[in-house]
């Protein structure tokens, strides 16, 4: 074991289930104390991938390093990481205390070791003041909380977590994402997180590996994803983009291959903008929607395609544009993304 290592090392890791190649090949280092999510559409894997992580799926081939060892063949309970799942398994006959001691009897922890280290956990996630309730008296993002307390009170290395803010309405599961932020940075444990909300996977994440189909379509930090995706898929799954297929890249944007365009850096005028680095097409606006922070609009272009505009709501915004009216949709050239095509 060396110092080096990283926290999860994953080489050629595959998993078939029949038919279906759930987890393709995957390589994959995750630095320790890395807030670190698998995001991806239902069915790419990632679930199957956190799975073989805690050892509860066996690969097809491959191997699995936690910390410079090789723990593929171990049991779960022989590898240094614990899962926080989506419906918490909080025992409902116990307190929020017992609950999160637990862990540690099983551990053949003394009792007042035990209650002195979860009083400090639930401390950790701001839930000490509930210590004697039952889970059913909590509120479901408090119930979070206590799984999360329970699931840290071992001190794994490594915390591996399924979807656990999607049982959660919007407004709670926001106010979450700052503070599962937090007491990632307060513990300084390696968080692997799954979800299918790429939104909540750019809030959260000090990288994030975007899958589709078992395997990773690219890796890197939520802003590199962001504004270089790689590929069509991931220009599509996170964020919203405008597509271009080369055809159209060559006619609208002037350049070879596949193109997208983020609809924040688009801007609507009445007149072409002509500044230097700018480009404009003319087009008819076919739809207005107002979302409050924003006007997103659709309008289709002279030339036949079609382009999603979001532009700020703010007093200096360029036109008030409403359904049937010509525009101009302007863009700079430098926030034109090649997407590289995959195979
Ligand atoms: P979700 O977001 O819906 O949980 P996911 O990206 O986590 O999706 P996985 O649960 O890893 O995806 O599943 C990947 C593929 O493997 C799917 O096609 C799924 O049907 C299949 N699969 C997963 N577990 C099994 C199993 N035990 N038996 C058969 N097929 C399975």
């Amino acid at each position: 074991m060396t110092e080096a290592a990283p926290a999860i090392r994953l080489r050629g890791l595959t998993r078939e289930f029949g038919s279906v190649t759930a987890v393709d090949h995957v390589d994959l280092d995750i630095v320790a104390g890395e807030f670190f999510s698998m995001l991806g559409p239902s069915g790419s894997g990632k679930t199957t991938v956190l799975r073989l992580i805690a050892g509860f799926e066996q690969p097809t081939s491959g191997t699995v390093e936690l910390f410079g060892s090789d723990v593929t063949e171990k049991a779960p309970f022989d590898r240094d990481v614990n899962t926080v799942f989506q419906d918490y398994a909080l025992f409902p006959h116990m307190t929020v205390l017992e609950n999160v001691a637990y862990g540690l009897r099983v551990r053949g922890l003394g009792r007042a070791a035990r209650l002195e280290r979860a009083r400090a956990a639930l401390a950790a996630v701001r839930l000490e003041s509930l210590a004697d309730r039952k889970p059913s008296q909590l509120s479901g993002g408090q119930r979070q909380r206590v799984a999360l307390a329970r699931a840290t009170v071992v001190e794994p290395k490594a915390l591996l977590l399924d979807e656990p803010l999607g049982a959660l309405d919007l407004k709670l599961r926001e106010q979450m994402q700052v503070e599962l932020k937090q007491i990632q940075r307060d513990l300084g444990i390696t968080f692997i997180f799954v979800t299918h909300d790429q939104e909540e996977a750019l809030t959260l994440s000090d990288r994030i590996a975007v899958f589709n189909a078992g395997r990773i379509e690219q890796l890197g930090t939520p802003r590199e994803l962001y504004e270089h995706p790689a590929s069509r898929f991931v220009a599509d799954f996170v964020g919203t983009s405008n597509l271009f297929d080369a055809q159209l890249s060559e006619r609208l944007l002037g350049h070879a291959g596949e193109h997208s365009i983020r609809p924040e850096k688009l801007r609507l005028s009445a007149e072409p903008d002509e500044r230097v680095g700018m480009r404009s097409a003319p087009g008819v606006v076919s739809e207005t929607i107002y979302i409050g922070s924003g006007i997103r609009r659709v309008v289709d272009l002279d030339s036949g395609a079609r382009m999603i505009v979001l532009e700020p709501n703010d007093r200096d915004r360029g036109v008030r544009a409403e359904r049937g009216d010509h525009v101009h949709v302007s863009w700079h050239d430098a926030d034109v993304v090649a997407l590289t095509p995959v195979d």
